[in-house]
């Protein structure tokens, strides 16, 4: 078995069978112990510092802001935890509810901070996260147009027009992320967004009607014109930026010839074993340290030994 990837919650019981046990669920809505893992537009509520260190407020908070819902999110042996998007408020509200918990207290993008927190502290945060953003795009329902409401402690949304009454679960997109090999080389890409020199592995968005493998091989043909094989699943990773789930595979190159597609990439090169062991000395890059894309390419490296 391998390790789990950043922002995957382990040792967490999500009691998914209790979502619609409301006597259950009201137990632990007023329970002393029940942490809020706050979400405010799309920030989670950090101190920061070296290192810093995620926030959850006892369920006190609630009675302070609106009358918006819990999401359960599940239980350590501890603690209950409920999600709570506060988008409500204003950036000053927003900013003195942080400083009240601590004065270095922030809501911050957690890409900025994730690879830092513990790794359960980072998964709640990525999953409250997640949830909260769901449930912000599906107001209302897809099919009719009618507000929905969120039912099963915040895990369904509920379309209010009677004649249509759609049930509405959280999406996940699945996206395939590869790392593609050739003996020693591999292949990497860079897009013009991200900082200057960093290369990762190629990644995109699974189709309708498509498999993972074919989904990858596609991928890689069309940002890059070369074909593979070989295609063999690693890891998956809760990717909530906004509402990925990473599905990471090795692939092995079948031809050599690159053909970058300039308009999804800026760049695409095969680089040595070598030359990514030397990055740092030569103003490349690695992708982050909690991104499977990092994992995949050290994952790599180590099996070359
Ligand atoms: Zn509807």
């Amino acid at each position: 078995m391998l390790a789990p990837n950043f922002y995957v919650a382990e040792n967490f019981e999500r009691a998914a069978h209790r979502r619609k046990d409301e006597a259950w669920l009201d137990a632990r809505r007023t329970d002393p112990k029940t942490l809020i893992v706050p979400v405010w537009r799309a920030r989670n509520l950090v101190a920061l510092g070296e290192p810093p260190v995620a926030l959850f407020p006892d369920i006190t908070l609630t009675a302070r802001f609106g009358e918006d819902p819990l999401i359960f999110l599940g239980e350590t042996p501890e603690h209950p935890y409920f999600a709570w998007d506060l988008s409500v408020i204003d950036e000053a509200e927003a900013q003195d509810l942080a400083r009240a918990y601590a004065p270095s207290a922030e809501f911050v993008d957690l890409r900025r901070v994730g690879a830092l927190l513990p790794r359960r502290d980072g998964a709640l945060l990525a999953y409250a996260r997640g949830v909260t953003h769901w449930h912000s795009r599906h107001r209302f329902c897809g099919v009719c147009g009618a507000p929905s409401v969120a039912q099963s402690a915040g895990h369904t949304r509920l379309c209010t027009n009677r004649d249509c009454g759609t049930m509405h679960f959280p999406r996940t997109d699945p996206a395939t992320i590869m790392l593609v090999t050739d003996g020693d080389r591999c292949l990497l890409g860079r897009q013009k967004v991200w900082i200057p020199g960093m290369y990762s592995t190629l990644a995109g968005f699974v189709e309708p009607g498509e498999s993972l493998e074919q989904a990858v091989a596609r991928e890689v043909f069309e940002e890059t014109g070369i074909e593979c094989a070989d295609i063999r699943y690693h890891s998956s990773q809760p990717w909530p930026f906004p509402a990925s789930l990473m599905l990471g595979f090795y692939a092995i190159a079948r031809s050599r010839a690159l053909k970058v597609d300039l308009e999804e990439l800026e760049d695409g090169r095969w680089f040595s074993a070598a030359e990514i062991r030397n990055f740092a000395n030569t103003g490349f890059t690695l992708p982050r340290p909690d991104s499977i894309a990092r994992r995949l390419i050290e994952g790599w490296l180590a099996e070359l030994g």
